[in-house]
């Protein structure tokens, strides 16, 4: 399988797809095409355990650039937790993708990029870096905390992440360094393309970027759609998805599990008032914005990333687009009388992310009279979000033993202003 950039100037293995991360052209990288699944998995499906799902979806896009027994092993450490499909009501399940190391599905794609990053570097010392607004780095983190040959910097802005969110970026130690920037999110993000782009660095440094766009987060992500199925399957009813959506890359893998033969009935992409894409299905036009804060903030995207992977999907048409997915904005204040309807009405409590996605199968199912049950992904435990939970729900929030142990340890992190030149000097001065 080639993978090839969405800007269509380079070409390449999937190795270097992964190491690179950003393929040279500024494009993203996508398999040459979308492989299928035969009808004989499909059958056995619901049989299958969800590290068998993973390993045989995985291996469709790997091919033989790993054995299957080191893939299998990969498939093991990152799919050590559960992703039950939680039965909210008759027609309404809730995915929890939260059961990872740091309660956020990030987890999932970011544990499988980090396991691939140090199988095909070889052991070879590498840098990892990554700007973050909260939950990725945390995620990235974790992923590879201890992975042998990498050592990772994750920058973040001094001040605008939650206090649980700081304890799960600086408390690591070993190969994972925290530096705390002077600065807002897009200046973290501005600081590490210029590092990833020094030729100084770049000739001292293997660098690498984490971010969302690297292949090896979204194919992983395609896994826990068929387990959806798995699980979901002798309901003998239609499927649709409702995915809480910031920069798609969630989207995105429900679309890859589609067209690898899963039958999919819909896709419902819920946003928040950061509306670029349901505003394109609705006008046809394409315009980013600048991002919005909201209280579902791991979603206050202003230009989604994975777009131009979606466009490739659809060739470029939104009436293609339009087939597969329904998308829908909210208000915070939406949301939050979401999350009480849903915490009165069923006793389950969502958190501001799940909650939007909650909004949009709703929506969808005012207009359609379809028989179906709705799969709602919900992304983070509502303990990530404990102060907007709290606030909202009015009741104390149990912080799950997982997040707790973060909180108990002892920050630690370097300090820079918005100085490219100080950053690249403390870099310089790092070891190989
Ligand atoms: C990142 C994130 C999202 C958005 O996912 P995308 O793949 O960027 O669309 C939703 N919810 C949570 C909790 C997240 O961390």
């Amino acid at each position: 399988m080639k993978y090839i950039s969405t800007r269509q100037q380079q070409e390449t293995d999937i190795k270097t797809a992964i190491l690179k991360g950003l393929a040279d052209d500024g494009g993203l990288f996508m398999p040459e095409y979308i492989p299928q699944l035969d009808s004989e998995f499909f059958e056995d499906l619901s049989n299958l355990s969800l590290q068998e799902i993973g390993f045989r979806v995985a291996k469709e896009f790997l091919g033989e650039s790993i054995s299957d027994d080191n893939l299998k092993e990969v498939i093991d450490e990152v799919l050590n937790f559960e992703i039950p499909a939680v039965k909210i009501s008759e027609d309404i399940y809730s995915l929890e993708l939260f059961h990872g190391p740091t309660m956020a599905f990030k987890d999932v794609g970011a544990r499988f990029m980090a396991r691939m990053m140090s199988y095909f570097s070889g052991g070879k010392p590498m840098k990892v870096i990554a700007a973050t607004s909260g939950d990725t780095g945390s995620a990235v983190a974790s992923g590879f905390f201890g992975v042998q040959g990498i050592e990772v910097y994750i920058l973040y802005p001094k001040g605008k992440v939650s206090p649980l969110q700081e304890k799960q970026l600086t408390t690591w130690g070993g190969n994972i360094k925290a530096l705390e920037i002077d600065g807002t999110f897009d200046d973290c993000q501005a600081l590490a393309k210029q590092i990833l782009s020094d030729e100084e660095l770049n000739e001292k440094f293997t660098l690498t970027s984490a971010n969302s766009i690297n292949i090896a987060r979204l194919i992983p992500q395609s896994f826990y759609y068929f387990w959806a199925f798995a699980q979901l399957q002798k309901l003998g009813r239609p499927i649709v998805f409702s995915v809480p959506s910031g920069n798609f890359g969630n989207l995105t893998a429900g679309l890859f599990a589609k067209k690898m033969g899963l039958p999919i009935h819909q896709f419902i992409a819920s946003t928040n008032s950061n509306d670029v894409v349901p505003n394109y299905l609705e006008t046809g036009n394409y315009e980013s914005k600048p991002s919005k804060q909201t209280i579902s903030n791991a979603m206050d995207v202003g230009n989604p990333s994975n777009f131009e992977r979606m466009k490739s999907l659809f060739n470029n048409d939104v009436s293609e687009f339009k087939k597969e997915i329904e998308s829908y904005s909210f208000s915070d204040e939406e949301t939050k009388d979401t999350m009480i309807k849903v915490k009165n009405g069923f006793g389950y409590t969502l958190d501001p992310h799940g909650a939007v996605a909650y909004l949009g199968l709703e929506k969808y199912s005012k207009k359609s009279n379809e028989d179906f049950v709705v799969v709602l992904l919900e992304t983070a435990h509502p303990a990530k979000f404990v102060e907007v939970v709290e606030d909202v729900l009015k009741e104390e929030v149990t912080i799950p033993e997982k997040l707790e142990a973060f909180n108990k340890k002892e920050k630690r992190f370097v300090e820079f202003s918005v100085d490219f030149q100080q950053v690249k000097q403390f870099l310089m001065e790092e070891k190989q």
